[in-house]
């Protein structure tokens, strides 16, 4: 008789885009799966790992499993920011040609690191870097590709190729408006400027453009194709994409799944979670949103990429003061350009802001955003769209007026206003008349209507990470399908 295998434990290798909404969930995801006591090594720049190691307790939060380990690349990946299509073109390039050859590095059988670990198991990559596909199947491992974005917005991207065919795309600023029709499912309610921001290009040969949609295309080679959604949510949408990747895990939201499964783990007392921040987070703004009635706050963010002008600035500001309603903003320090500005100017404006505000106002340059938005004194969400700021309001009911900067936040906030009816759409506007209207819309005349609305959405989502709710089956069908992976 031969001798009998033993099990090999799941090493599995989690390499996000370095930015903080794919950081935030996926390493959410890595905590899920190692909660099933999987080994990670969780894979990120330099400057990412010191700023999680400046900014969140990972260290203490990571050290009750056994097996994870930050693992830094090497020193050549792009570290301005990422503010413009532009942008993700220097980071995506400069990853590509950096992390390949240190992860065959890493890898080899003989590599130092490979001799003090298990060997790695399955890969999950963000799903823009298909050469980690290429690498992943020359050495052998499963690839799985987690898209950090919404269903609709990756299905848009899915069908560029389609909308360049049928010359949907590119469409001149006048052709805004015009409904698209080649995504398919998304006839009804999708136009111009409702796919993501880089559709908006004028030439095809966009680089950003290109880039999106090869990767996106790319996705169906992959093992299988995580997201961070749930069925009730974005289940026809879902349906399209099957056609192409058949084999999704839809478990999301991730931030409060992993929630529900650590406090079962931890029998129901209070899991200690944190959040994933690259910005130190301001939380005097918890007992400031305590001093204030329920739902009468309006909570204002534009994600960890956004920049505004002076001018911009000024029109949101006057906007919020006038619609009388209470407000907590955040204004990241590095968030406001100017070209026209001195360097520090801008500074002063927030602080002159800061203090013109004091009465209606609070701000912070970086909030723990899922406690404030999970706080009764919270009734609306002024965000800029990004898919986790979403599903946060989403899980807590709240309400959200949305100004998508850039990318798939186009595409979501159409969602938020025509699909799924539980917010305002102001995208393409800046203007103080429309944000005080808006103001007073969300949090004041269609207060309850909203609410309403929000919260029906809100229980389905904690319907789905209930035990034998459908994230929560797709999570246990992950790990089962990567412990199977590793044999
Ligand atoms: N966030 C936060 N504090 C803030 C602003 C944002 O913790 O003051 C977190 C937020 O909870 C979310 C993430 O940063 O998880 C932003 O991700 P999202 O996908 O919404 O937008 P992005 O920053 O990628 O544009």
């Amino acid at each position: 008789m031969g001798e009998t295998q033993l099990p090999v434990s799941p090493h599995v290798l989690i390499f996000p885009f370095p930015a903080q909404g794919h950081v935030n969930s996926m390493l959410k995801l890595a905590e899920l799966l190692c909660l099933s006591g999987f080994k990670i090594t969780y894979l990120v720049p330099k400057n990412i790992h010191q700023r999680l190691l400046l900014h969140t307790n990972i260290e203490s939060r990571f050290s009750q499993y056994q097996g994870f380990c930050l693992q830094s690349l090497p020193d050549g990946i792009y570290e301005g920011s990422v503010s413009t299509g532009d942008d993700v073109v220097k980071l995506c390039d400069s990853l590509n040609s950096v992390a390949v050859p240190f992860l065959r590095e890493l890898l080899t059988p003989k590599s130092d690191w490979n001799n003090t670990k298990s060997p790695i198991t399955t890969i999950i990559a963000d799903g823009i870097f298909s050469v980690v596909i290429d690498f992943a199947q020359e050495i052998g491992v499963p690839i799985l590709y987690f898209r950090t974005i919404s269903a609709c917005a990756f299905w848009a991207y899915f069908s560029i190729h389609e909308l360049i065919e049928a010359g949907e795309i590119p469409f001149s600023g006048n052709d805004m408006d015009l409904a698209i029709k080649k995504v398919k499912g998304m006839e009804a309610y999708l136009r111009g400027r409702d796919l993501p921001s880089f559709c908006r290009a004028t030439d095809i040969g966009n680089p950003i453009l290109k880039i999106l949609s090869k990767e996106t295309r790319e996705t169906a080679r992959a093992n299988g194709l995580i997201m961070n959604t749930f069925d009730d949510l974005e289940g026809p949408i879902l349906s399209q994409i099957q056609i192409h990747c058949p084999n999704i895990y839809t478990i999301g939201p991730l931030h409060a799944h992993l929630k529900s499964r650590l406090a079962a783990a931890n029998s129901n007392s209070a899991p200690n979670t944190s959040s994933n921040s690259l910005w130190a987070e301001d939380r005097n703004c918890i007992q400031w949103l305590d001093q204030q009635p329920s739902k009468s706050v309006l909570y204002v963010s534009f994600g960890s990429h956004a920049v505004v002008t002076k001018e911009q600035l000024m029109e949101f500001w006057q906007g919020l003061v006038n619609s009388g309603v209470k407000f907590l903003w955040v204004i990241r320090p590095d968030s406001i350009v100017d070209q026209n500005d001195e360097e520090g100017k801008s500074k002063s404006i927030q602080e002159e802001l800061e203090a013109a505000t004091k009465e209606r106002g609070y701000m912070v340059g970086w909030a723990p955003q899922e406690q404030v938005l999970a706080h009764p004194a919270v009734g609306g969400f002024w965000t800029h769209s990004g898919w986790n700021s979403t599903l946060e309001s989403i899980m807590e009911g709240v309400p959200m007026i949305c100004w998508p900067y850039f990318a798939d936040q186009q595409t979501n906030s159409r969602f938020v206003g025509e699909v799924w009816k539980i917010g305002l759409d102001m995208k393409d506007t800046c203007d103080k008349v429309i944000v005080e209207k808006m103001i007073r819309e969300l949090m004041v005349i269609k207060k309850d209507e909203f609410l309403k609305t929000a919260n029906e959405i809100a229980k389905l989502g904690r319907k789905s990470i209930e035990q034998d709710g459908s994230s929560y089956c797709n999570l246990d069908r992950l790990i089962q399908d990567i412990r199977l992976m590793s044999n």
